[in-house]
């Protein structure tokens, strides 16, 4: 008997490790395992967790109905439950996909090394893109930290096989699950269930056709949302790919944004916390609590910035464009730290992903591989006159906002601006 665990990668359609594991044995047992050293730093009504546990509920639901069986849910350590798995079932080995942050390499490591001691293996496949790690570097060998020259290469290197699907949902019938007991409710996992808005899980072709006229303006509302989907991998990225490259090649260069920050990731996984250009490590952040926590509760009086803070905390979703907009003004604006506004994102963002959050906050704050030059500010006033100059989304989220109880901007523009500038460049000048 082998295993198949389920981790970024919540489906049974188009999903190439539990397709190899259906394909080489007749007997897989579908494992998910809620990670104890994550959930115990989580508050108990955490939209992330219901929303796992959903598709869970929903994945064990419809084999169960298939007579297929249930897949096997357990909560803890989870080098301890395969040592458990492996005492109950006797497995031959452990199907995964990869998975490209430095804790999660970590965690396959060890777990690798408790199965081997078993006589069992642990076989990880690539599922989360179309080009992993070193499948693409410059001609010297070394990866590339640029993403224009990047994306030329992704683009050269691409066939067509390279996005078909593996039709793991053909072969179901080699899932062993019956013996498995009832999934653990919410609550007995210690969480309760939450407001979470059902994030779309298909392509809206409509939205993507007209993508480039339409992706900047937060009130249209009409990105693809996909985001949550490709996270937790409740949708196949192969799929996207191949309709991205027949509707619209400004949104397969998103995608292509989100395989460059995995990429950097695994080469760099010390970006998750260190400025990726060092020069700018020396910067002086001001890092006062108390303008952070106007900045967190979207009260700092720029109605734009406090929009997306809104937005962000009500649903756990923020639009690009605004995002853009609240980190400039967090990092510049206010002069704190990126790794403060990265970490509060991480927290509230149903779509959270280290390597997209990191690579974007470190763009915004000048720091990063490819990123924004460091004099570029942005001007809540001006992006909010260009992307939304009627205020709807303004007043979607900030009802009180044309009212006396709307405060005042915490700082004016033009000083924060010549602050930032003046700090950024004595940080700088410290480091040479
Ligand atoms: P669409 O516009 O429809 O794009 C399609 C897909 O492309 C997205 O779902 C996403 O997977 C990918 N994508 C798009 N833009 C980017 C980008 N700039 N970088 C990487 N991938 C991209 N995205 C995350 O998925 N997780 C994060 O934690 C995250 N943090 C961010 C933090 C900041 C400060 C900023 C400026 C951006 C961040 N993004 C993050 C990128 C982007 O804002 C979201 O991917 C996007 O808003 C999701 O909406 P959508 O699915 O409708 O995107």
């Amino acid at each position: 008997m082998v295993a198949y665990w389920f981790r970024r990668d919540l489906r049974l359609k188009d999903n190439h490790a539990l397709f190899s594991a259906l394909s080489e044995s007749s007997q897989v047992l579908p494992v998910f395992i809620f990670d104890e050293s994550i959930l115990r730093k989580l508050p108990k009504a955490d939209r992330r967790v219901d929303f796992i546990h959903r598709r869970l509920s929903e994945l064990d639901a419809y084999l169960r109905a298939k007579g297929y069986g249930g897949i096997l849910v357990l909560y803890g350590d989870v080098e301890k439950c395969w040592k458990d798995i492996d005492e109950a079932y006797d497995l031959e080995g452990v199907y995964c996909n990869r998975d490209y942050e430095p804790n999660a390499i970590d965690r396959d490591f060890r777990v690798e090394e408790i199965l081997r001691g078993k006589g069992a293996y642990l076989k990880s496949f690539k599922d989360q893109v179309i080009f992993e790690e070193s499948d693409i570097l410059k001609s010297d060998g070394t990866p590339y930290t640029i993403y224009t020259p990047y994306k030329k290469q992704w683009l050269k290197h691409f066939d067509e096989s390279l996005a078909e699907g593996y039709p793991s949902e053909k072969s179901l019938k080699n899932l062993i699950g019956k013996q498995v007991p009832e999934i653990p409710s919410l609550e007995a996992l210690g969480f309760e269930s939450t407001d979470l808005i059902e994030p779309p899980m298909e392509i809206n072709e409509g939205f993507i056709k007209d993508y480039d006229e339409v992706r900047n303006f937060p009130a249209l509302d009409r990105t693809s949302r996909l985001s949550v989907a490709l996270r937790f991998g409740t949708v196949s990225v192969r799929s996207l790919i191949r309709r991205a490259r027949v509707l619209n090649e400004t949104w397969l260069s998103e995608l292509i944004w989100r395989e460059f920050f995995m990429m950097i990731m695994s080469h760099f996984p010390e970006s998750s916390h260190e400025e990726f250009k060092q020069k700018y490590s020396q910067i002086q952040w001001r890092n006062d609590e108390a303008e952070f926590a106007l900045w967190c509760a979207g009260k700092t009086g720029y109605e734009l910035v406090d929009a997306g803070m809104r937005e962000l905390n009500e649903t756990g979703f923020m639009h690009n464009r605004v995002r853009m907009v609240v980190a400039s003004f967090l990092v510049k604006h206010l002069l704190i730290d990126w790794r403060w506004g990265e970490r509060y994102f991480a927290e509230k963002l149903l779509d959270y992903d280290l390597s997209a959050n990191v690579g974007n906050w470190q763009w915004a704050a000048g720091t990063g591989c490819d990123a924004a030059p460091y004099f570029r500010v942005f001007n809540p006033y001006t992006q909010a006159e260009k992307f939304d100059k009627k205020r709807e989304y303004i007043k979607r989220w900030v009802v009180e906002v044309d009212t006396p109880l709307y405060p005042e901007p915490m700082v004016d523009h033009k000083e924060g601006r010549e602050r930032a500038l003046r700090i950024y460049k004595e940080g700088l000048a410290s480091y040479e």
